[in-house]
C-alpha cells in the first residue's frame, strides 16, 4: 500500500539551520538584525516596493496597514467575503466595518465591476485579495480608488513572485501584505511582510512596528532620543525567523519554478476531465503571471465535492477546501455588511477543491491525477 499523500508538506532548502546557527553566533536574536536586513533588501529589490518591513505574520502586516490607513470606528472597508479571516479581522479590530462584494467566476477575485456600487460616504479602503496568487483587476481598482479618494491595501498573502502587467503583487496599492506561513510558497513557519509603496507611510510604519517608538530612527542616528512617539505594537519577527526566511528567499526562483512545473502538470493532465464537463480548471488572465500557489478545481456541487474528497481519501490522497465565506460566518454576520447578493461566492465556495501542491510532490503527481480521474 502506498503511503498517503499529504495536502501540504513544507519545503526546506537545507540552509535554514546553517543561517539560524549564524544568528546564534552573531548573538543578536531580537528583530532587525543582519538577516532581517537581508530579507528587507531582497523584498525591495524583488518587488520594487519603496519600503519592505518583516512582520511576524501577514495578519500583523494587515493590522499595521489598518493603523497606517487610520481607519476609524464606522469606516467601511470593501473586500471579498471569499478570503481568510485576517483580511477582515485587522479592520474590525479598529472598529471598521467590512463591506463584502461578490467575486468573479473566472479568478475568484473580487469583482471590480461591483465595487463602485458598494462605495458610501464612509468608505475608506478597498482591499483586494489576490486569490491563489492570481492578480485582481488592479488597473480598474486603482482607478476607482483615485476617483473616490480611497486607500488600496492589497492582501497579497498568497502572491509573492506573482505579477500583474509586470508589477509585483503587493506593490500596486498604497500598501501590500505578504505571508510566510508554512502553507505559503516562501515560508518561515509564521511570518509576513508589509510593503509600503506610498513612501508617505514609511516613517510611521517603522514606528508602529516598533511599539510606537522611534527606535529605528534612533539606531540610524536621525534622532538623539529613543522614546514613545505614537501608538504601536510589536510586529517584528526575531532573527531566528528571519534567518530561516533568508534561506527560503535565496531559493525563491527555484521554489517557484518547481511549483509551476507541478501546476502545469495538473493543468495538462486535467484538461480531458474539463472537456468531459466533470470539473473546471483554474483560469489565469493574460495580464497575470502567477506563482503556482494553489491548484484548485471546481466541481458540480457541494455533494459532488464531498464524494470526491471521500474517494480521494480512500485512495490515499488528501485534498482540502476553504473558505467558509466571511459574510455567512458568525463573526461576519455580527461585524460586517453585505449590501448585495453573493451568488458566485456562495456557489464557488461550495464547489472548490484544492489538490496537494508542494515541492517534492513530483513523483506522486500522476497518482493524484489517477485518483482524481477515478473519484470524479
Ligand atoms: C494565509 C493568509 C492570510 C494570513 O497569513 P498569516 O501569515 O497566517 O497571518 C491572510 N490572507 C490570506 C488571503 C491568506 O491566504
Amino acid at each position: 500500500m502506498n503511503p498517503n499523500i499529504p495536502f501540504n508538506k513544507p519545503f526546506m532548502t537545507g540552509r535554514e539551520l546553517w543561517y539560524i546557527a549564524q544568528a546564534h553566533t552573531n548573538g543578536h536574536l531580537s528583530g532587525d538584525g543582519s538577516f532581517t536586513k537581508k530579507c528587507h533588501a531582497w523584498l525591495e529589490r524583488q518587488t520594487g516596493t519603496a519600503r519592505a518591513l518583516l512582520t511576524h505574520s501577514c495578519t500583523a502586516a494587515l493590522e499595521m496597514a489598518a493603523l497606517l490607513a487610520e481607519v476609524q470606528e464606522g469606516d467601511e472597508v470593501i473586500m471579498p467575503s471569499y478570503t481568510f479571516v485576517s483580511t477582515a479581522n485587522a479592520f474590525v479590530m479598529r472598529g471598521a466595518v467590512p463591506v463584502f462584494v461578490d467575486i468573479r467566476a473566472d479568478t475568484l477575485n473580487i469583482d471590480e465591476t461591483k465595487i463602485e456600487a458598494a462605495i458610501t460616504p464612509r468608505t475608506k479602503v478597498i482591499l483586494p485579495v489576490h486569490y491563489a496568487g492570481v492578480a485582481c483587476e488592479m488597473d480598474t481598482i486603482m482607478d476607482i480608488a483615485r476617483r473616490h479618494g480611497l486607500i488600496v491595501i492589497e492582501d497579497a498573502a498568497q502572491g509573492i513572485m506573482s505579477t500583474y502587467k509586470g508589477r509585483a503583487l503587493g506593490t500596486i496599492g498604497h500598501m501590500g501584505a505578504y505571508s510566510f506561513h508554512e502553507t505559503k510558497n516562501i515560508i518561515a513557519g509564521e511570518g509576513g511582510a508589509l510593503l509600503v509603496n506610498d513612501p508617505t507611510y514609511a516613517e510611521r510604519a517603522e514606528i508602529i512596528r516598533e511599539k510606537g517608538t522611534n527606535r529605528s530612527q534612533f539606531f540610524r542616528g536621525q534622532v538623539d532620543k529613543y522614546t514613545w512617539v505614537d501608538i504601536g505594537s510589536s510586529y517584528l519577527p526575531g532573527e531566528v525567523i528571519a534567518a530561516f526566511l533568508w534561506a527560503q528567499m535565496e531559493e525563491a526562483d527555484t521554489i517557484t519554478a518547481r511549483r509551476m512545473a507541478l501546476w502545469d502538470g495538473y493543468h495538462a493532465a486535467l484538461k480531458p476531465l474539463e472537456e468531459r464537463g466533470v470539473l473546471r480548471r483554474p483560469i489565469v488572465p493574460a495580464e497575470c503571471v502567477h506563482n503556482a500557489h494553489m491548484y484548485y478545481i471546481l466541481l458540480e456541487s457541494l455533494e459532488h465535492r464531498s464524494n470526491v474528497i471521500a474517494s480521494l481519501k480512500r485512495q490515499g490522497v488528501n485534498s482540502v477546501f476553504h473558505y467558509v465565506p466571511l459574510h455567512s460566518a458568525p463573526a461576519g454576520l455580527r461585524h460586517a455588511v453585505t449590501p448585495a447578493p453573493m451568488p458566485y461566492t456562495d456557489s464557488l465556495s461550495d464547489r472548490l477543491l484544492r489538490l496537494p501542491l508542494w515541492v517534492g510532490l513530483e513523483p506522486e503527481l500522476q497518482r493524484v491525477v489517477t485518483a482524481l480521474t477515478e473519484a470524479v
